[in-house]
Formats: C-alpha cells, sequence, structure tokens
C-alpha cells in the first residue's frame, strides 16, 4: 500500500468530497459532505499538500502528459509513429468532442484541493514556534495552485500577446467549491492576475530551503519569473529570475556542471545535493506512477513514444563538443530519444524524478528578458552561463545576444521538458516542422499533416472537454473546434 493513499484513507471521506470525481465539476451532492469538519491541524494541511503532490505525480499530469504536450506538438520532437501516445497530440487530431480530459479534470481536481487547504490554513491557531511551518505550508498551495492555473491557461487560452489576454482562458476558482457552481471562463489576463497574485504572495510564505519533492521560495520565485515572461512583463521577468537565481545559489543549488551534464539527471537531489532542480516529481519504486511516465516514453527500452526530429538533431550538433549531445540514445541508427529521464540507483527507468523547474530555465528567463529590455551585459552573463557550460570553450563575451540567440539555446537547454511549442507561440514566432534526413536517424520523419503554423492555428490550445462542458453550459467551447 503506498504510504500518499494510506494519507486518503486517514483523511477518508475529506478527500472524496474533493478529488473523488473527476473534477470540482463533477461533485455529487452524496459526496460533497461538509468540510467543516476537515483540515484543522497543520498535520491534516500537510496530509492534504501530501496528497495533493501525490495527485500532481500521475502519469496523466506532471509525470507524463503535462510534460510531453508542449515538445511534441512543437518541431524539435515528434511522435515515433501515429499509433504512440504521443501521437494525437503531434498530429493535433483533437476535435471538438474527442479532446483528452485529464488536463482540465486533473489540474481543477489540484485547485479544489489547494482551496481547501487555504480556506482553512489561516484559521489555524498555533504556538509561536509553528508559524513559518504554518507559513510554508499556505506558500505550498498557493504557488501549487498558481502552478496549475497557469497551465490551464497556456493549454487552453490563446498566449497573452496575443491579443493582451483579452481572449478565453478558464475559470479562476479561488474558493471551495461545489456542484451548484457552474463559472464561466474568464481572460486570459484575468487568470496571469490571478496566478501571478498567488505566486507573489507564494515567495513571502515559502522557506529558502531544500524540501524533497515540494515548492519551495525559489521555485515558485522561477514559475513567478516564467509567468511575467509569458505575459510580455519583461522588467519583472528579469528582475524576478536574478533574485531566483541568487536566493536558489546562497541556498546550495547551482547550475551542474559540464563534467556531471550528462549523468546528472539520475541524481538523487538532497538538502546537501540539490543540484539545480528546484522542483520536481519525486517517483519511486513503491510509489511508482507506471509505465506512462516520462521516463519510459522518452526511452528505446520503453515505450519509444517521443524522439527528436532531424532538424533538431542538425541543431544540436552544429557543435560537436556540445555536452547535450550525450543525452542523445540511439535506436539502431533509426530514431534519437533525449536520456533526461534517468532512473535513480536501483530504479526501473519508469520511475525516473520528472523536473518539472530547473536552475538552468531560470537563466534562460533572464537571458530572455535582459535581451527583451536592452541589457546586453546580463544577457551575455546569464546565457553565456548556459552556453559555456554546454561547451566551455564557448564564450559570449563581446557578444551582442539576439532574441534568436536566446531561442536557440532554450531549444537546446531544455528539449523533452514541455516547453518548445509554447516558446515559439508566446514570441509571436511560427512552428516550422521541416523534413531533413540523416543516416543516424534513418526511420524518423515527419507524419504530420500540420507542419507550418503560429498562434493562428485554432489547435495550439485544446478543446474543452465534453464532459466539463456538458456539466457546465457556462463553459464555451474554443473557437474553431465547434465549426
Ligand atoms: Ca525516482
Amino acid at each position: 500500500m503506498k504510504k500518499t493513499r494510506n494519507i486518503f484513507i486517514a483523511l477518508g471521506i475529506i478527500f472524496c468530497a474533493v478529488s473523488c470525481g473527476n473534477g470540482w465539476l463533477e461533485l455529487e451532492p452524496s459526496t460533497a459532505i461538509n468540510t467543516d469538519e476537515a483540515v484543522k491541524t497543520l498535520k491534516e494541511v500537510e496530509f492534504t499538500m501530501n496528497g495533493i503532490y501525490d495527485i500532481m505525480r500521475s502519469s496523466d499530469l506532471y509525470s507524463g502528459r503535462m510534460m510531453y504536450y508542449g515538445d511534441v506538438t512543437g518541431d524539435d520532437m515528434q511522435a515515433v509513429s501515429s499509433s504512440k501516445r504521443t501521437g494525437n497530440y503531434y498530429r493535433f487530431s483533437f476535435t471538438r468532442d474527442n479532446g483528452p480530459s485529464s488536463h482540465w479534470a486533473g489540474l481543477y481536481e489540484i485547485i479544489q484541493n489547494t482551496n481547501l487547504i487555504l480556506s482553512r490554513v489561516d484559521g489555524i491557531k498555533v504556538p509561536d514556534e509553528d508559524t513559518g511551518w504554518r507559513d510554508n505550508l499556505k506558500g505550498e498551495a498557493l504557488a501549487v495552485r498558481a502552478l496549475a492555473l497557469f497551465d490551464l491557461t497556456r493549454f487552453f487560452g490563446m498566449p497573452y500577446a496575443k491579443d493582451g489576454g483579452a481572449s478565453l482562458g478558464v475559470p479562476v476558482v479561488t474558493t471551495l467549491s461545489d456542484i451548484d457552481d457552474k463559472p464561466e471562463r474568464a481572460t486570459v489576463a484575468t487568470c496571469y492576475d490571478s496566478f501571478i497574485a498567488d505566486l507573489n504572495e507564494a515567495v513571502q510564505l515559502l522557506s529558502p530551503k531544500f524540501s524533497k519533492g515540494r515548492m519551495n521560495r525559489w521555485a515558485a520565485m522561477s514559475l513567478l519569473a516564467r509567468a511575467y515572461l509569458y505575459k510580455g512583463d519583461n522588467v519583472n521577468a528579469l528582475k524576478t529570475a536574478e533574485a531566483a537565481i541568487e536566493g536558489a545559489e546562497s541556498n546550495k543549488w547551482a547550475l551542474w556542471s559540464n563534467k556531471e551534464y550528462a549523468t546528472a539527471w539520475s541524481n538523487d537531489a538532497s538538502a546537501a545535493a540539490p543540484g539545480e532542480i528546484l522542483f520536481e516529481m519525486v517517483i519511486t519504486t513503491p510509489e511508482s506512477q507506471g509505465k506512462e511516465t516520462m521516463g519510459r516514453l522518452n526511452s528505446k527500452d520503453g515505450y519509444d513514444d517521443m524522439c527528436i526530429t532531424v532538424s533538431f538533431y542538425h541543431l544540436l550538433k552544429e557543435d560537436p563538443d556540445d555536452v547535450r549531445l550525450k543525452l542523445l540514445s540511439f535506436d539502431k541508427k533509426k530514431y534519437a530519444y533525449v536520456f533526461k529521464y534517468q532512473p535513480q540507483a536501483g530504479e526501473d527507468i519508469m520511475d525516473a524524478n520528472v523536473p518539472v523547474i530547473r536552475l538552468s530555465e531560470t537563466y534562460l528567463i533572464a537571458a530572455e528578458a535582459a535581451v527583451k529590455t536592452g541589457d546586453n551585459e546580463k544577457a551575455v552573463k546569464y546565457l553565456g552561463a548556459i552556453a559555456q557550460r554546454a561547451n566551455p570553450s564557448r564564450t559570449l563575451d563581446g557578444a551582442a545576444v539576439t532574441l534568436d540567440d536566446v531561442m536557440t539555446e532554450r531549444r537546446k537547454e531544455l528539449v523533452a521538458e514541455g516547453h518548445r511549442m509554447f516558446d515559439v507561440i508566446r514570441n509571436g514566432g511560427t512552428v516550422k516542422r521541416i523534413d531533413e534526413t540523416d543516416s543516424n536517424l534513418s526511420s524518423t520523419r515527419h507524419f504530420a499533416s500540420d507542419r507550418e503554423f503560429n498562434w493562428d492555428f485554432y489547435k495550439i490550445i485544446l478543446p474543452v472537454p465534453k464532459a466539463e462542458r456538458d456539466a457546465n453550459p457556462n463553459v464555451a467551447q474554443n473557437p474553431g473546434y465547434d465549426d
């Protein structure tokens, strides 16, 4: 029996009230019991928070689908074939009523459970020595709620820059909801206001110290920097990313070195050696999430679901001494996989931990925001650190860094971590899936019909699942899917 499942049992029907359905819209009156008796001590808040992390760890969410979507919808990775799990994403084969349900339902399940904590935690009386514990738990709930809403907004809402956030985002739910609540979709701008406010509050409350598999101040601050960057608030993106880097590095986090880079992904991050993982899904053999996780999907020894494109391979090997080439794992000169999801000692590959926020990304956010605010000195500093780590003989000293330079480095550094399509689209760019050939990737070829698209393509966001629209007629479908 998994430990976290025991926690559910300990809390009994409390969790059933909020998480046994398929999201908050499907609460049944019979299970929507009185939660007034729930979560009355910090220990119970912590149990509930552990349960939330357990929900997040599911391969339907942050150890699988949530992570691969942004890669296989872009130009640097693809599904190996149409029958693979990633095939529908890669081919944009969703229609009005057959989109995936887990993104919407799972993320609102997380939000509903964080709302349970946030509706209680301020009212819990604690001795003075426990106020830091209470603050940290509240910060965790706020940061996780923000992450879920951020992801809902980018999966279901158009990029902020397309229309200044005027188009439809998702419902913003910040209180415990019940079956009678039928919220409408808020604008993208309102969603941004909500998760940016949550993150600003979270970073004031969260501990600066490492805590295995949990949110900390620097992870939340990096996520806030990411949110500002997506919004186009580059001044705050730069300021926040720099503060996150400085804070993380004064609390033992550090970029992996060139020497350790190829294998550091298998490290079991600890307080003594947190490496550069700011927030991760910790998967262990006793708490295995099964075979649908990133570890197996990205391996020739697993489901070999998603591989790099030939064009990306050519981009990466422009510098034959780039350490990131060492992460490529070739299958009989047919396909290449990205071996970032390395199992920890003694584990099966399916139990590899899944990084969600990594210090390298914070550096790249700082570099991009610096370029966009015209601060070349800082662009050189932050991009240079990533470039030189990849190849110590590279230097950007004296260079005039362009946005293209940063985006190219982002592609190389963050491939297979769920970013690429969002990165192109949020900057108003065009995804181009180019046909190239290479004798080392002899079977890798594009087979999607959508080869070139920008934010005018309605399928860059998902359709709202049919079950959610049926349960709540106030939730509109995304334009294009209704035609
Ligand atoms: Ca693991």
